[in-house]
């Protein structure tokens, strides 16, 4: 029997068709209409619906690309399944360059939303309803908000072992089991049983090419894993690509100044290891920030400048760091071979994790 076609937005999508789809979301007040344009890749045979969604957080734009690459792979003319694209998620945040919604919202705190709630509410109501309801797997794209660059990392509820399975099979280094936040497209995901990985790469406003290419990887494998797609051919991966964090903790500025970081992304510190100094401009009185525990360094605050209390570094928690260290230098040996061919921007910010 042919598969149904695939609705979205009043649109029917053909099996072995693909198509772009504009969902209505609201009106600008210039009476432009707004829309979150959707490409849904609908193959012949049944199997899993994929949504794998950008830029939820507006400046957040490293998805944006991985979304793009995604889809100009050419194995998708062998798709199991569906894949549904939402690049742009906040488009108001998009066309803005901020995190935010024009009501200063934050749309990935708005879940489940309702039809006659805020802006933020509706855009949430709208995309569950329309889209997420629809699916049977998300990946929700994300990068560290302004001047925090975040290595490619998946937090995820590993409760859900098809959760967790995903999360595996994207290959990041480092997985973190996270709780649910409140209002989170995640959170809500789960709440529906829908098993949901967040991947985390880079920072805000920025393409960084190894972040990229590492979340087309990881797109590519968990459709893979899923059988969306025909399984690589030649060898297995030698080494497991990712090692799960307990969880992770946020090591903040304990006085006003400038910061000189000491420690990189990626790096393995111990507990007690410096990992910044702060000092006043003078260089009179110099603090210096340690690791509350072992780790891998998995966030780095660019910015020097820095108030008390103010989250400087993010380092994940293993109180083993052996195998951590392995899925690091798996990763540092992968991307070196990797990234060249569709380079786009430099890949100044990992020269330090290349040596
Ligand atoms: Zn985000």
């Amino acid at each position: 029997m042919a598969r149904a076609p695939f609705e979205i937005a009043g649109a029917q999508v053909q099996p072995g068709t693909r198509e772009t789809v504009e969902v209505p979301v609201a009106k600008l007040y210039t009476h432009t209409p707004l829309h979150i344009p959707v490409e849904v890749v609908h193959g012949r045979r049944d199997g899993p619906v994929l949504m794998v969604c950008g830029a939820i957080h507006g400046d957040e734009i490293n998805g944006v690309e991985i979304i793009r690459r995604v889809l100009k792979n050419s194995a998708l003319r062998h798709l199991r399944g569906t894949l549904v694209a939402v690049p742009i998620v906040n488009i108001f945040g998009f066309v803005q360059r901020t995190r935010y919604l024009p009501d200063r919202r934050d749309l990935n705190r708005c879940f489940p939303g309702s039809e006659t709630g805020s802006l933020g509410g509706r855009i949430a109501y709208l995309l569950r309803t329309q889209i997420m309801e629809n699916v049977s797997h998300i990946i929700d794209l994300h990068t560290g908000a302004i001047h925090r660059f975040n290595l490619p990392q998946i937090r995820a509820e590993l409760k859900n072992p098809e959760t967790a399975r995903m999360a595996e099979a994207f290959g990041a280094p480092i997985i973190i089991n996270a709780g649910l936040r409140e209002g989170s497209l995640r959170a809500y995901a789960d709440s529906l049983d829908i098993p949901v990985i967040t991947f985390e790469g880079g920072e805000a406003l920025r393409f960084d090419e190894v972040v990229i290419a590492s979340g087309v990887k990881g797109v590519m494998r968990v459709m893979r894993e899923l059988e969306m797609m025909p399984a690589k051919k030649g060898p297995k991966a030698p080494r497991k690509r990712s090692e799960t964090a307990a969880n992770s903790v946020w090591v903040r500025a304990d006085m006003d100044g400038i910061m000189r970081p000491v420690a990189h992304l990626g790096q393995r510190v111990r507990k007690g290891q410096k990992l910044a100094m702060v000092a006043d401009p003078f260089g009179e009185t110099e603090e210096a920030i340690t690791s509350p525990c072992s780790g891998i360094v998995i966030c780095v605050n660019n910015l020097p400048l820095v108030n008390e209390g103010e989250a400087i570094y993010h380092v994940a928690r293993f109180d083993e760091l052996g195998e951590a260290e392995k899925a690091m230098d798996y990763f540092r040996s992968s991307f070196e071979s990797e990234v060249a061919e569709e380079a786009v921007v430099p890949v100044h910010p990992w020269d330090e994790l290349q040596k």
